[in-house]
């Protein structure tokens, strides 16, 4: 195989190469998921459909594909019963592959998914009393190495292509069947209520997961675009957050061409320590950092910027450092809210979470100022659905018991 797209040198601070062909299936037929309209128009036409036809049966695959989750041709009911073996003949519509489903016991669920080419990479889904949020990845592994992260000292790393990454969160639709049920080709007959927006488990996203989002720019773009097509996922961009380590020359384009919410996490206000834990530092400081969010266009107080901020003992969580913190803030004017991540520890890791009462203490500082400092509550701790630990977890267990457990979880899926 072309590993063309594969590095494996850790501590790189460029993205990492974007090229990669889609991997050919061996039966020949073209995967649809990750395609925009105007792609699976042009597969249309190439195998041999009119223009006027290509378009209109793009349209209904389109919709089927990302509005209503259907993964088989023969469901597609608008569509001619003899275009639909065609298709099939042709196309599939994939999901990533399950290799683990964890539960936890406070409703916390992750997955562990393999790319075709073998690479494993995570996504978590955290339900709320108002809410349910979808965490999800980016890359395999990150190149940025920053020394609290378990994701960064994994040593391979390979962007996601888009459909791998609209793939999870079509995937949580799937497992928490939420895709609306009513049939298309009987408009006058469907049931609205099975068309709200309300009401869904999975009503946020965050790119939270494995790996740097703005290092793989346009995967990212163009995953979010089917995401927040109203044609497709149809999620508003008021609910999606993209989480940037600081990758200052891509913030702007963030903005315009994606238009999410941002998180940055800044994790550290003096260069020395922003320099060990988050190597990116070297490259872009923490005022540039700060100047860009600043000029990160839709930023205002009903869209505030969220900085993340991961407690370390004796590290970078003195009071001295929270009040760095609402200096720098307020230096910039910025309309945000501080995100504060207790620690979560991995094997071999080089730092302790900070005291509870430091934590509360840091906490306070930064709210007399006027600024939201909640402290994120540890979601899922029982199977360590954090960044980059499932991965290791499963690493350690045996092919026939990953199976074992996805079957079980497969049986045990709602319908729908
Ligand atoms: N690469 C992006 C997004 C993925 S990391 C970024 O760095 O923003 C998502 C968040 O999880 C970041 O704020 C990251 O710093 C935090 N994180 C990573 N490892 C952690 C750990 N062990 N404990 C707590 N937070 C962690
Ligand atoms: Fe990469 Fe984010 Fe982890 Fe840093 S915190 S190594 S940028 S995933």
């Amino acid at each position: 195989m072309a590993d063309t797209h594969l590095m494996t040198i850790p501590g790189q601070v460029n993205p990492v190469p974007v090229a990669r062909d889609i991997t050919p299936r061996a039966d020949g037929r073209v995967d649809l998921l990750g395609l925009p309209k105007k792609r699976i128009t042009e597969l249309f036409a190439d195998a041999g459909l009119d223009a006027k036809q290509a378009k209109l049966r793009a349209k209904q695959v389109f919709h089927w594909l990302y509005h209503r989750g259907e993964t088989e041709f023969s469901a597609m009911t608008d569509i001619g019963k003899t275009m639909r073996p065609w298709l099939e003949e042709r196309f599939v519509v994939g999901r990533p592959d399950v290799v683990e489903a964890q539960h936890s016991s406070d409703g916390t669920r992750k997955w562990l998914l393999r790319t075709p080419d073998g690479h494993d990479y995570e996504m978590v889904f955290i339900p709320d009393a108002d809410r349910g949020t979808l965490c999800i990845s980016s890359q395999v592994g990150c190149t940025l190495n920053c020394t609290f992260c378990h994701t960064g000292t994994m040593r391979l790393v390979r962007n996601l292509t888009p459909g791998e990454i609209v793939g999870q969160v079509m995937l949580a639709r799937d497992a928490l069947g939420e895709w609306p049920k009513g049939r298309m080709d009987i408009a006058e007959e469907e049931d609205e209520a099975e068309y709200r927006a309300d009401g869904r488990l999975l009503t946020n996203i965050v790119l939270m997961g494995m790996g740097e989002p703005l290092y793989n720019f346009d995967n990212v773009r163009d995953a979010m675009k089917l995401v927040m097509d109203g044609e497709g996922l149809g999620l508003s961009r008021r609910r999606i957050t993209l989480s940037t380590s600081g990758v200052v020359p891509a913030m702007a384009r963030c903005g315009d061409e994606i238009g999410v919410n941002l998180a940055v996490s800044l994790h550290a206000v003096r260069k020395e320590v922003r320099d060990e834990i988050v190597p990116l530092n070297r490259k872009y400081g923490i005022e540039e950092l700060l100047a860009a969010c600043a000029a990160y266009p839709r930023a205002s107080n009903s869209r505030r910027i969220t900085f993340e901020y991961v407690m370390l003992r004796d590290k970078n969580d003195s009071d001295d450092d929270a009040r760095e913190l609402v200096r720098l803030l307020k230096k910039y004017d910025l309309p945000a809210k501080v995100n504060l991540i207790p620690f979560n520890p991995w094997a071999g890791a080089p730092y302790e979470c900070s005291a509870p009462d430091r934590i509360r203490s840091f906490s306070n500082i930064i709210f007399e100022a006027g600024i939201s400092a909640p402290v994120r509550t540890p979601r899922g701790r029982d199977i360590d659905a954090a960044c980059g630990q499932l991965k290791t977890a499963a690493e350690k267990k045996s092919r026939a018991q990953l199976r074992r457990e996805a079957e079980e979880e497969a049986a045990s899926a709602p319908a729908g």
